[in-house]
């Protein structure tokens, strides 16, 4: 699989190779931007996309042929919408996954609390969750992933394990963050494009054909309607004897330290 260190290494070989080139050939040394251009969009992309386990492994789905998935939300808790949720996953008995964030957590901690008392398993995503978290330097990340560890543990006792990078981008600076907080990626195999379809029925609908044995759904609990798709999705799952398990379970990994 192609990795930062792989690539690093198919780098050094360009440059040596060129390098080569350049003295035998008299080429100009400018072609070495070549090389450095390809590198650096293979780093890009390789960020860009979590299931690559390009900087850092993530666990995106579960391995399984048995009829099980789990559902999870990121952005939360975010009152009233959250509250929908939660009623729905009550009404059908059904566990979730929630990835918090820390800021937000602040003026919802009953909710936060009324979450772990239903059932469900409270994650990290992050504490700012701001546009530009992906350029912060590895303290920076620590922090964010610690702080919202101790606002989480503060109000229902526990350390969360699961942390989710925010906007699914995977930098060397979040794995070390990530390592250094005993913290497991966890991403997803299924997106429901929630936050830019406004339509419940098409977010749905979305989903519907990417569901298998082992899948992750990513929802989020802070759009409108989500209640919706979450009502559609478990009469879905049900008709097609499906069965929601949480997280932990599916990866068989702890949630908590
Ligand atoms: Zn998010």
């Amino acid at each position: 699989m192609l990795t930062h260190r792989v690539n690093i290494l198919v780098l050094f070989i360009f440059l040596l190779v060129f390098g080569v080139l350049i003295y035998t050939y008299k080429w100009s040394v400018a072609t070495l931007t070549f090389p450095v251009l390809f590198f650096a969009i293979i780093e890009v992309v390789g960020a860009s996309k979590l299931s690559a386990n390009f900087h850092f492994n993530s666990i995106c789905k579960a391995k399984t042929n048995e009829k099980i998935v789990s559902i999870t939300f990121d952005d939360g808790p975010h009152g009233e919408a959250t509250e929908k949720v939660l009623a729905v996953l009550k009404e059908y008995n059904v566990p979730a996954t929630f990835f918090c964030i820390g800021k937000k957590i602040k003026n919802e901690t009953s909710l936060l609390k009324k979450i772990e008392d239903a059932g469900h398993i409270i994650a990290n995503h992050s504490y700012t969750h701001n546009n530009l978290f992906d350029l912060q330097s590895t303290t920076k990340l620590i922090e964010e992933l610690e702080l919202t560890n101790i606002t989480i543990k503060k109000i229902i006792g526990k350390t969360p394990l699961f942390f989710r990078p925010p906007y699914g981008v995977a930098t060397p600076a979040l794995g070390r963050a990530i390592r250094k907080n005993n913290m497991v990626s966890v991403g997803w195999n299924i997106r429901s494009f929630d936050t830019s379809i406004k339509n419940s029925e098409k977010i749905f609908e979305k989903i519907k054909p990417q569901i298998k044995p082992g899948s992750i759904v990513l929802l989020h609990d802070r759009v409108e309607g989500c209640d919706i798709v979450v009502r559609l999705l478990l009469n879905y799952l049900k008709e097609n004897h499906y069965t929601v398990v949480n997280l932990d379970k599916l990866i068989n990994q702890p949630a908590y330290a």
